[in-house]
């Protein structure tokens, strides 16, 4: 008999304007996920967050979702992505999920694995990790947060569009991880598995660290379909995608 897996998913980008994902990921809380031993959500589960105090109907419904599964007993941890790097205790509370650091060390079995949502890692756009060192900071959280919930949609959605144009602008190696930078992790850390998303490029790559073979899993978004990663505690893991 194998131990039940740990699962791991990412950039799932839940928004009302695509109640295929949302009605996937809630079949997939009531589904698969029911077996698991622990849920890891590394990031973006949703399109956009703007504070832990927003009713929007359809993220509140995922909220729920969550914290009924929660409930009946399924340790759920999140790390913050880019979308929703906003999520602070009153999404802990809404949801009975754990929030954790990015990156953190996520022990499974005798697996010692580095797990982030990833953008971090993505140090060649140098324009987006301005951005980002911007956001992350108390103070401009705590600014934002004292705006009207109205205004801080309008900026979110200002700041989509605005992502949406660098995107398309950037070229396609520059928004990807950074070699030196998943070196540099797995050498600083002595871990040789990392789990992470942000890219929307799933796939299972091998690395070379001074010598070693570590192992990088990057997991896909849901946006056309869904995507899981399963760990188990034997060390045995299968990146699978879950079609709509
Ligand atoms: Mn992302």
């Amino acid at each position: 008999m194998t131990d039940a897996p740990y699962l791991f998913v990412s950039d799932l980008h839940l928004d009302a304007a695509l109640p295929e994902a949302v009605d996937q990921f809630r079949a997939f809380l009531e589904g698969e996920a029911q077996t698991a031993a622990g849920l890891y959500i590394l990031g973006d589960l949703f399109e956009a967050w703007v504070g832990d105090d927003d009713p929007e109907p359809c993220r509140s419904a995922v909220c729920d979702a969550l914290r009924a599964y929660t409930a009946a007993g399924h340790p759920t941890w999140v790390v913050r992505g880019n979308r929703d790097f906003l999520f602070n205790t009153g999404f802990e509370t809404r949801t009975g999920c754990t929030l954790l650091p990015d990156p953190v060390r996520v022990r499974i079995g005798a697996l010692d694995a580095f797990v982030s949502h990833g953008d971090v890692l993505c140090t060649d756009d140098h324009a987006y990790q301005e951005l980002r060192s911007i956001v992350q900071q108390a103070d401009f959280q705590s600014r934002f947060m004292a705006l009207p919930l109205e205004t801080r949609r309008g900026i979110a959605d200002r700041a989509r569009s605005g992502s949406k144009a660098h995107t398309s602008r950037a070229a396609y190696e520059v928004m990807d991880v950074n070699p030196d930078a998943i070196r540099t992790a797995f050498r600083v850390t002595g871990t040789r598995l990392m789990i992470h998303g942000h890219t929307h490029r799933p796939g299972i790559h091998t690395v070379d660290v001074e010598g070693q073979a570590c192992t990088r899993i990057v997991l896909g978004d849901w946006y056309t379909q869904g995507s899981v990663l399963r760990v188990r505690t034997d060390g045995s893991f299968e990146l699978s995608e879950l079609p709509r």
